[in-house]
């Protein structure tokens, strides 16, 4: 991978990046100028719409319930269905979608990811 170096605009020296998210900041270590830039990671920059699929579980206790229900913003009933028959609760963007995965995991619920979830 290549390496952008940058270097200062007050007096030439090359600069080093501090990451603080979302911004990139340049740092000169000679004269301390900085320069604040914006990079974004690649999952914040991902435009996939990625659809959660929640894998049949005949058998759902209360918390996978009501997990389902914040993830797709329905109530109880459609969170019950969902979980026993299968299906879609929630369609978004990768930086979306990894809250989701970590809600899901928290609660023991299988799930796939369409497209394939490179994150
Ligand atoms: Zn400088």
């Amino acid at each position: 991978m290549e390496e952008n170096k940058y270097y200062c605009p007050e007096c030439g020296a090359e600069m080093y990046e501090k990451y603080e998210k979302p911004a990139l900041n340049l740092i000169c270590p000679k004269c301390g100028c900085i320069l604040a830039t914006t990079r974004w990671e690649k999952i914040d920059l991902d435009e996939t719409e990625y659809e959660v699929i929640i894998t049949s579980d005949i058998n759902p206790n209360m918390d996978q319930i009501k997990a389902i229900s914040k993830i797709s913003g329905k109530n109880f009933i459609f969170a019950k269905n969902v979980i026993v028959n299968g299906g879609m609760v929630f369609k978004g963007r990768a930086a979306e979608v990894k809250n989701i995965i970590s809600l899901l995991e928290t609660n023991s619920l299988k799930y796939d990811i369409v497209p394939k979830f490179p994150y």
